[in-house]
């Protein structure tokens, strides 16, 4: 199968750098998959998944928002948080999880962004199950 670079960047680190076959992820309009040469795209990323496939093999990596550009020479994801599943700290996923809803339950501070907490906390779970 043809091949296509993929870039994960955040502004701490290079966190993927590849030639992979397809990408799957969820962009503004909805989910894609995107293969080599595929039309040029700009798209939003709010807290999601992208799945990696390459060579019978799936990685999947945890994004907490940002951006995905698909280009001719390949796919650049810049996101504000980036981990492999494998990179996931389980038990500081849950601590973060438990600490949202409390402030949620609790209607202490600011819910918009107690509930992205949560909202990243469940997402990087569910990405640290597959591993
Ligand atoms: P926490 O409350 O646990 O810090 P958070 O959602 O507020 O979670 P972020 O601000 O999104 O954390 O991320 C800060 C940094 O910590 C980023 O570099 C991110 O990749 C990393 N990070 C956050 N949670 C985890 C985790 N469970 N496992 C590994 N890295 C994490």
């Amino acid at each position: 199968m043809s091949k296509m670079q993929l870039d994960i960047v955040t502004p701490e680190r290079k966190v993927y750098s590849k030639d992979v076959e397809m990408v799957i992820t969820r962009a503004a309009n909805g989910d894609i998959g995107i293969l080599p040469h595929h039309a040029p795209l700009v798209s939003p990323l709010s807290v999601t998944v992208v799945r990696v496939k390459n060579e019978g093999n799936e990685e999947r990596i945890a994004i907490s928002g940002g951006f995905l550009e698909v280009r001719p020479s390949g796919v650049t994801i810049l996101a504000e948080t980036a981990e492999l599943s494998t990179d996931i700290d389980v038990e500081r996923a849950e601590a973060a999880v438990e600490r949202a809803q409390g402030r949620i339950a609790e209607h202490e501070g600011d819910l918009a962004r107690a509930e992205l907490a949560l909202k990243r906390a469940v997402n990087r779970l569910e990405v640290a199950k597959w591993k």
